[in-house]
């Protein structure tokens, strides 16, 4: 694993003992783990769920972070969910149910965090990360992809283990270009990405079979040492009316 672009790598590599966002974005230094970390902790002040190397002041006061109401950033979003699950969902009992979203979603997590990325959204069956933001991955398209192979295999080994009676899967979609990140919402005070490049990924993913991780051109060019296997796929995805050129790993 590479990890060049982070600053601070020869301090703190490997789990960090301080955040790694609030390091990347302003250069300061805020303990999350040990001793230094409990009186942060007395204010509240504790690691993230998006991404336990990032604290709650760089996932839930951005405006202070950034100084800024919205920042435009080159990141890689990737969309991930289970193919299949909502017919599956109406033939198994609900504690079945729970045990793969929760297996999923635990799957999807660590390969993410292990690759500097944020699950910024989660939404049962399905998940949303964002990879060069608030830690900063300039190869933030390969480790998207690496993350995304991960996924793949330990899904499929869990999924398995289940011997739930059908084929089930994840399916994943990749894209990288510039997003708009910030706080848009009045009743939440944590921060998203948006824009046509999040859409783009999300559409992708519409269209990744069980196994598969479709990705744009753009990811797969900034990925290429990890994806010259990827098939070619013309796709005609919602809002676009050129058919989109995207590449495609799977598992055969
Ligand atoms: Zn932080």
């Amino acid at each position: 694993m590479t990890r060049a672009s982070f600053t601070g790598e020869q301090i703190y590599r490997g789990d960090a003992s301080i955040c790694r966002g609030c390091w990347d974005q302003m250069h300061v230094p805020i303990p999350i783990r040990g001793a230094l970390a409990l009186p942060f902790r007395a204010f509240g002040i504790t690691r993230s769920k998006m991404n336990p190397n990032i604290c709650t002041i760089c996932e839930r006061s951005f405006r202070y972070v950034k100084k800024q109401r919205q920042v435009t950033v080159n990141a890689t979003i990737l969309f991930a969910d289970i193919r299949g699950f909502t017919a599956l969902s109406e033939q198994i009992e609900p504690v079945r149910l729970t045990e793969i979203v929760g297996l999923f979603q635990d799957h999807c997590a660590q390969a993410i965090w292990a690759h500097d990325g944020i699950v910024n959204k989660q939404m049962g069956d399905g998940l949303m990360a964002i990879f060069n933001f608030p830690i900063v991955r300039k190869d933030h398209a390969s480790a998207a992809v690496t993350a995304a192979m991960e996924i793949q295999r330990h899904c499929a080994a869990a999924l398995k283990s289940l011997n739930v009676d059908r084929a089930l899967g994840v399916g994943i979609g990749i894209h990288s270009g510039e997003v708009e990140i910030g706080e848009f919402s009045s009743f939440r005070s944590d921060f998203t990405a948006i824009g046509g490049a999040v859409n783009l990924a999300a559409r992708l993913e519409s269209k990744a079979d069980a196994g598969e991780i479709v990705m744009s051109g753009q990811t797969a060019a900034q990925a290429s040492h990890l994806t010259s296997q990827a098939k070619t796929r013309a796709l005609s995805l919602k809002g676009i009316e050129i058919p989109v050129l995207a590449r495609v790993l799977s598992k055969t």
